[in-house]
């Protein structure tokens, strides 16, 4: 075991990273040169020109400074932990140089920041140097998206495969109705640069998985959770862990909100010390089932943004190992504390799991949330399915066949085909003796998938003749009757 050098949130960029770097040497010079051959940028920003630690760079071993020891020639011994602090307020100028300058422009744009005795010039120059990777640019990745262009962050990642529609309009503002049917991630960057044209804006327009998450995420400072499924969540949370990097998740349902920030280093929960697995497929439904309230993700994605720039800039305290949630119908915070687990399989100190793995099989649900963009057959194959147009033929020969609607009761106000039964998913284990088993059913969802779940049920509950609506009452919208409205 070596000396423990651990490295503040601002330099980590140029440690590949790292939080702790492990070094063996018998004094301060001698662990500082070693960590500067590893990681040799770090070099100019701990150093200046005449090989003297940069002013406002300050050094300590244990609780001590090295000023009030012997300096670089402090010795350390086995154990020792060597604490790099950079100063926050004050510095002269001349020790900013290693920070990009602001342009006049950009002075100008960034005043209000500069204003602020705790953000000052050194905080925006920080903005403009740091990276930020936002996992999905909907409800809360709009206004954290907008927001941070807005306050300066150098460069932003938007990971992002959808394309607009319009019922995304009701809350993610980064869109506009003549965007219904654009890439998301295209139009996004056009808002984003719209707003301010000099933050760099990366687009990933793929699904994160396990084989591309480490590679994306890697490049980036901090990564801002605004998914929307779980295998999704669990895959950030996991490479975050695992790259050392801080993730500020937001989460929304109806009309609630969860904040926080996991993995701020070694000794802050992540996201599974709080939820080690994730739900049973089914229990909690996601946004396009169940809805929000458009302004929800407004205030959840705001607050994220206001972690992100303290994570950044290095002030205030970061909503590390806290938990807020938000109840927009009591307009009611509440701060509830997190704990680092001990025993956490990721981010305790023997790890079970040390590398990504299949996300939609540990959550037992896809990481999307909407129809396949593939066309639709016309006869299935599969005979545990069947297609609009076979179901409108049987209609069309005087057929009634059973047909079980297992959206929830406000989603059939919406629309609705004749002559069914409504028995929403979640209900249907406590109400299978409804059911005739002997008879074929249809189950019918919105897009054909929680109706797959629930044949799949009923199959394994002794049903023996359940068949699937294949893409659901939206398929039946788009292929049969285009007079049903969608949602
Ligand atoms: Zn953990």
């Amino acid at each position: 075991m070596g000396t423990k050098i651990l490295i503040p949130t601002a330099l980590r960029q140029y440690a590949g990273g790292h939080d702790v770097v492990e070094v063996s040497a018998g004094d301060v010079a001698k662990a500082l040169a070693e960590l500067t051959s590893l990681y040799p940028a770090l070099k100019k920003n701990l150093f200046a020109e005449n090989g003297k630690l940069r002013s406002f760079i300050n050094v300590y071993k244990g609780e001590e400074n090295i000023k009030n020891l012997n300096q670089l020639e402090t010795t350390i011994e086995e154990g020792d932990e060597l604490l790099i602090v950079p100063s926050i307020a004050g510095g002269a100028p001349a020790d900013l140089e290693v920070l990009h300058e602001l342009s006049n422009e950009e002075i100008q744009r960034y005043s209000r920041h500069l204003l602020v005795p705790e953000f000052g010039m050194e905080g925006q120059k920080k903005l403009k140097q740091a990276s930020v990777l936002m996992i999905g640019a909907g409800g809360l990745g709009s206004p954290l998206g907008m927001y941070l262009a807005a306050a300066g962050v150098g460069k932003l990642g938007i990971v992002e495969y959808d394309t607009v529609d319009y019922s995304n309009l009701q809350r993610q503002l980064l869109y506009k109705t003549a965007d219904v049917g654009r890439s998301k991630a295209e139009a996004a960057r056009d808002t984003i640069k719209s707003i301010n044209p000099f933050v760099e804006v990366e687009i990933h327009q793929v699904p994160l998985t396990s084989l591309n998450a480490l590679d994306i995420l890697k490049h980036y400072d901090v990564v801002a959770d605004g998914t929307d499924n779980f295998p999704t969540r669990y895959l950030v949370n996991d490479a975050c862990v695992m790259l050392g990097k801080p993730n500020v998740y937001g989460s929304i349902f109806r009309f609630e909100g969860q904040v926080s920030v996991f993995h701020l280093n070694d000794d802050t929960a992540c996201y599974r010390c709080l939820y080690p697995e994730p739900p049973p497929p089914g229990l909690v439904p996601s946004c396009a089932q169940s809805g929000v309230l458009g302004v929800l993700p407004g205030i959840i994605g705001s607050l994220q943004a206001i972690e992100v720039i303290k994570i950044i800039t290095g002030i205030g305290e970061p909503l590390a190992n806290r938990l807020i949630t938000f109840d927009a119908l009591k307009m009611k915070f509440r701060e509830l504390k997190l704990k680092k687990d001990p025993e956490c399989l990721l981010c305790s100190e023997h790890p079970a799991i040390t590398e990504l793995i299949d996300y939609e099989q540990f959550c037992g649900m896809p990481a999307h949330d909407r129809i396949e963009k593939k066309p639709l057959a016309k006869v299935s194959t599969d005979p545990n399915e069947i297609t609009v147009h076979e179901l409108k033929s049987r209609f069309d020969r005087g057929e009634k066949p059973f047909i079980l609607d297992v959206r929830n009761p406000t989603e059939t106000q919406i629309c609705c085909l004749e002559e069914t039964t409504l028995i929403p998913l979640n209900e249907l284990p406590a109400r299978l003796h409804e059911l005739d088993a002997q008879l074929e059913i249809i189950a019918l969802c919105r897009s054909g998938a929680r109706s797959d779940n629930a044949a799949e049920f009923l199959r394994k509950n002794g049903f023996k003749n359940v068949k699937n609506l294949v893409g659901g009452i939206l398929a039946w919208s788009k292929e049969i009757d285009p007079t049903m409205p969608t949602y």
